[in-house]
């Protein structure tokens, strides 16, 4: 297990396309190792998803939390190949996004709030499912980051862009249409 160094904005990894993982490698030492160690990254910087790229390794695979379970415990999903559908195009969701790759920042940014997604899991089986509110934000967010786009590029009024501190005196961070405390980061 390691934690791994997180890219930053400017780093031409985060701008790649990434890679399809064959499905067939996905149970074998290489990609299991880059799953454990993201998780450990991703716990380490409080993020609620992370994105391959983010730890320098273009290929399709990402982890996204901001889901829980019955007991209030954070659940995160792995998934390989990710593919979103849309369900509805007018039903969106904003809020302020941020990102490990750019730390210390705040953007808003709306997206559609109820996706399907198709995608591996971890233990290399197709999985299907939906989702809505803010795991789906974080979906994707995350899978965003696997056509080499960020957050930043979404954000329409940049006068809703700002420090993360600055904005917490000054931006509603909790401005969003849920009831989620939680303040993304992925
Ligand atoms: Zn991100």
């Amino acid at each position: 297990m390691a934690i791994l160094k997180v890219a930053r904005m400017g780093h031409p990894v985060l701008r790649q396309k990434c890679e399809t993982i064959d499905p067939a490698l996905i149970t074998g030492p290489e990609v299991q190792g880059l799953i454990r160690d993201m998780f450990e990254t991703m716990v380490e910087y409080n993020g609620v998803g992370l994105a391959a790229p983010q730890v320098h390794q273009p290929v399709r695979l990402l982890i996204a939390g901001g889901e829980v379970d019955d007991e209030g415990r954070n659940q995160f999903r792995v998934l390989i190949n990710p593919e979103v559908t849309v369900q509805d195009e007018n039903n969106r969701l904003g809020m302020y996004e941020g990102c490990l790759s750019l730390p210390g920042m705040r953007g808003w940014v709306e997206r559609p709030a109820s996706i399907k997604i198709t995608a591996w899991n971890e233990k290399g089986e197709k999985i299907d499912f939906s989702l809505e509110g803010f795991p789906a934000v974080v979906i994707q967010h995350e899978c965003d980051h696997l056509d080499g786009i960020l957050y930043v590029d979404r954000i329409e009024d940049t006068t809703k862009f700002a420090f993360e501190d600055e904005a917490q005196r000054f931006l509603d961070l909790a401005d969003q249409d849920m009831d989620e405390e939680e303040e993304p980061a992925g």
